[in-house]
């Protein structure tokens, strides 16, 4: 999708640090880390949102889902949380669909 971000990272015209690379998925360091480890993942093909890639790509979710947890692993990472923020009110600030991996701190609850 043209202009976006995430999209332009996974075309490589914007750098990132990438952790991992799958056919269909892409794992990167967040620029702004909210943990000592702040990974993003995101499926390769521009989707909107979670609700969206549920609707349109149930597969690419589950793969979504399982990158983020073997990249916590690879992280060396116990304990984690995986955050998918959803729309403006839901605090989705890029549109193209990520998963947050956090970790490498205690994680509070509930998150602000
Ligand atoms: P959201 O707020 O949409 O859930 O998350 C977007 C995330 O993208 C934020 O944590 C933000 O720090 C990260 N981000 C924004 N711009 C860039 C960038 O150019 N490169 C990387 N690696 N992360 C970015
Ligand atoms: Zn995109």
């Amino acid at each position: 999708m043209d202009g976006c971000l995430f999209c332009r990272i996974v075309a490589g015209e914007v750098p990132a640090t990438v952790v991992f690379e799958s056919e269909r998925t892409l794992a990167f360091r967040d620029i702004a880390p909210a943990a000592p480890v702040h990974v993003l993942v995101v499926p390769k093909n521009h989707h909107r949102d979670i609700g969206e890639l549920t609707d349109a790509d149930p597969a690419l979710t589950a793969d979504l889902l399982t990158v983020a947890c073997e990249v916590a692993r690879t992280e060396g990472l116990v304990g984690y949380r995986l955050v998918t923020n959803t729309g403006a009110d839901g605090g989705q600030t890029v549109d193209h669909v990520h998963v947050h991996v956090l970790g490498g701190r205690p994680m509070t609850w509930p998150p602000g």
